[in-house]
C-alpha cells in the first residue's frame, strides 16, 4: 500500500453514535481513533496527532468548547463539530472558536463522510518566504515561528501565524476573504468569507488589537482586511 489512510479522530460519548462513526468512517477508508469524553480526546489529539477531528459539543466533564479552544491553542488541525438538533445558533459560535465546519444532528451517514473528506482536501498554504519580517512594531519569524509585537512573544497557532504573516507582508494593501483563504488557508472554496472573518477576530484579539477603530489589522467593509502598522 501506497498511500497511508488519513487518521480521523472521532470524540462522541454516546456509545451508539461513537460505534455508527468508526463503522462509517472506517469503510470510507480512514483509520479510525476514538475517545468517550473530552479530556481523553485532547490527550489523543496531543499524542495521535489526527489529520481531522470530529467533534460532539454535548460531551461530559470537558465539553466540546473546552476541547475545540484547547486544541485551537497549539493545533490547526481540521475540526467538524457535531451539534444538537435545534442548536443551529452553535454555528456561529462554532466557527468563531475556530471549527472548520459543522453538523447537526441527526445526520446522513453520506453527508458526514462528505465533510470529513472535504476537510481533509484542505491543505494548509505552507509559508510563502522564510525570511525575517520586521517593521518595527511586530517582528515574524517563520523558521522559529515566533511573533514578537511590541517586543512581546505572543503564541499563534499556524494558521493565525500564516494570517499574520500574509497580512504584514502585504502591508498598506487590502485584501479580499478569497485572496485570504487562498494564501493563508490553501483553500479558496472551503466555508468562505465567515472563516476569514472569525479568524481576523481571533488572531486580533490573540495579539492585543481587539478594538476595531485602532487596531493595526483593519476591517475595509465590503472588501477586505489590510494590515498597518502605524495605525
Ligand atoms: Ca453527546
Amino acid at each position: 500500500m501506497t498511500q497511508t489512510r488519513k487518521r480521523v479522530l472521532v470524540v462522541e460519548d454516546e456509545p451508539d453514535l461513537r460505534r455508527t462513526l468508526d463503522k462509517v468512517l472506517t469503510v470510507a477508508g480512514f483509520a479510525v481513533l476514538l475517545a468517550a469524553d473530552g479530556r481523553t480526546g485532547l490527550r489523543a489529539v496531543h499524542a495521535e496527532k489526527p489529520d481531522a477531528l470530529v467533534l460532539d459539543i454535548g460531551l461530559p466533564g470537558l465539553d466540546g468548547w473546552q476541547v475545540l479552544a484547547r486544541v485551537r491553542d497549539l493545533s490547526d488541525v481540521p475540526v467538524l463539530l457535531l451539534t444538537a438538533h435545534g442548536a443551529e445558533a452553535e454555528k456561529v459560535r462554532g466557527l468563531r472558536a475556530g471549527a472548520d465546519d459543522y453538523l447537526t444532528k441527526p445526520y446522513g451517514n453520506a453527508e458526514l463522510v462528505a465533510r470529513v473528506q472535504a476537510l481533509l482536501r484542505r491543505g494548509a498554504a505552507s509559508i510563502p518566504t522564510p525570511e525575517v519580517y520586521d517593521d518595527g512594531h511586530v517582528r515574524l519569524d517563520p523558521n522559529a515561528r515566533t511573533v514578537l509585537v511590541g517586543g512581546t512573544d505572543v503564541r499563534l497557532s499556524p494558521t493565525e501565524f500564516r494570517l499574520l504573516a500574509v497580512l504584514a507582508r502585504n502591508s498598506g494593501q487590502v485584501l479580499t476573504p478569497a485572496q485570504l483563504l487562498d494564501r493563508v488557508w490553501g483553500d479558496p472554496t472551503g466555508i468562505g468569507p465567515e472563516r476569514v472573518k472569525f479568524a481576523v477576530l481571533r488572531l486580533r484579539r490573540r495579539l492585543g488589537w481587539a478594538d476595531p477603530v485602532s487596531s493595526p489589522i483593519q476591517s475595509v467593509r465590503g472588501i477586505g482586511y489590510r494590515y498597518r502598522p502605524s495605525a
